[in-house]
């Protein structure tokens, strides 16, 4: 490792051991290390995850409860106002049918199920509605967190969240303030993060991240790290885009497994602390070098996405189980042990075919 690597590797980590925020440059640095310098990065980022996270791996399941159908429009997502996507598209499932997907999940070793809908926030019937699903998960699976994703949230909508047995609420900022007027014009970056706040102020868990390949500078990119880390989530996504025919990103691949693991050694460093979460895309751009990121992350969706399939869930836990790493159990009575093209989602949660899990 030359000088000037070791030196800055060694800077960040005595950032984190000091609990200090990672500087811009330095981070701005980790994203443009050489392929050459790769195993370097990733043993320095790999280091902060062990201490923190140790060799465990938390899998969380997504139930897509509302699909496509969405008045908003950031050019990333399948489910966008006008997407031509060939997605599923239903309205909300009703109770049984989420309570099934979730229970899929949770079987496979789902230590968290999170209850997603398309859409801009949610009505007060909606809450009433994911409340009622919540509840049931709870009270069927002590110990197993339930987190919300129902957009913008209103006065009073986490703590009716929380009161049901809500865990956590997730809002991803996404992208940077600076970045954010080119993804999307129906709400902004101010509003992700008071949504954030709200939960937060709730006392709920925040789970916020960001995707990534979308378009972003590494200044933005890098930006958006620090934006999270001024929020502190408890949790934090890293998605990489999944291009759909029939959205403005089609076929944009601007990712490599590599620079995907410099991302995500850069989110470590920014959020040491943080369960960082393997998302939508990881197949599709980490590809073979997944296990590596296992070990920079510390938590990773089982199965498949809101609108894509992914990798069959037991090829996940063999992944989890090659690499030395153990998936997080349940606790308390519940617990138990447990390519490059876009796949549309076509089983599981509003289908009649099994889920993968
Ligand atoms: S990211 Fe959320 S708000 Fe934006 S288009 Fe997709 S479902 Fe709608």
């Amino acid at each position: 490792m030359d000088h000037d690597l070791a030196a800055l590797l060694d800077d960040l980590l005595s950032a984190t051991t000091r609990e200090e925020a990672p500087s811009a440059d330095s981070l701005l640095a980790v994203l443009a290390t050489d392929d050459d310098d790769l195993l370097d990065v990733v043993a320095a980022a790999a280091r902060v995850r062990r201490r923190w996270f140790g060799r465990r791996v938390k899998l969380a399941y997504l139930v897509n409860l509302k699909s496509g159908l969405c008045p908003e429009d950031c050019t990333y997502c399948s489910q966008r106002l006008g997407s031509a996507a060939e997605i599923l598209r239903y309205t909300w499932l009703r109770a049984p049918e989420a309570l099934g997907a979730a229970r899929a999940g949770i079987d496979a070793g789902a230590s968290r199920v999170c209850l997603v809908a398309s859409g801009r926030g949610p009505t007060e019937r909606d809450v009433t509605r994911v409340c009622g699903v919540v509840a049931r998960i709870v009270e069927e699976h002590p110990g197993v967190e339930v987190c919300a994703c129902l957009g913008l949230l209103s006065d009073g909508q986490a703590e009716r969240l929380r009161d049901a047995g809500a865990h956590a609420y997730n809002h991803n900022l996404n992208a940077s303030e600076d970045a954010y007027p080119e993804i999307c014009t129906t709400h902004d970056h101010a509003d992700r993060v008071a949504t954030v706040r709200r939960v937060q102020g709730a006392g709920l868990s925040a789970c916020s991240g960001l995707i990534a390949g979308a378009g972003e500078t590494p200044e933005q990119l890098v930006d958006v790290l620090l934006e999270l880390r001024a929020l502190d989530p408890d949790s934090a996504p890293v998605n990489f885009l999944v291009p759909f025919e029939g959205t403005p990103l089609a076929g944009r691949h601007e990712l490599t497994p590599q620079r995907c693991l410099r991302i995500l050694a850069a989110a470590r460093f920014a959020l040491p602390r943080a369960e960082l979460r393997l998302g939508a895309g990881r197949e599709l751009h980490l590809r073979a070098l997944q296990p590596l990121a296992l070990h920079v992350a510390s938590s990773l969706f089982l199965g498949d996405y809101l609108t894509a399939e992914g990798q069959d869930a037991a090829a996940d836990l063999a992944m989890i189980a090659d690499a030395g790493l153990e998936v997080e159990e349940v606790p308390g009575p519940a617990g138990r042990t447990a390519s490059s093209r876009v796949v549309p989602r076509r089983r599981g949660a509003g289908t009649d075919v099994a889920p993968n899990a």
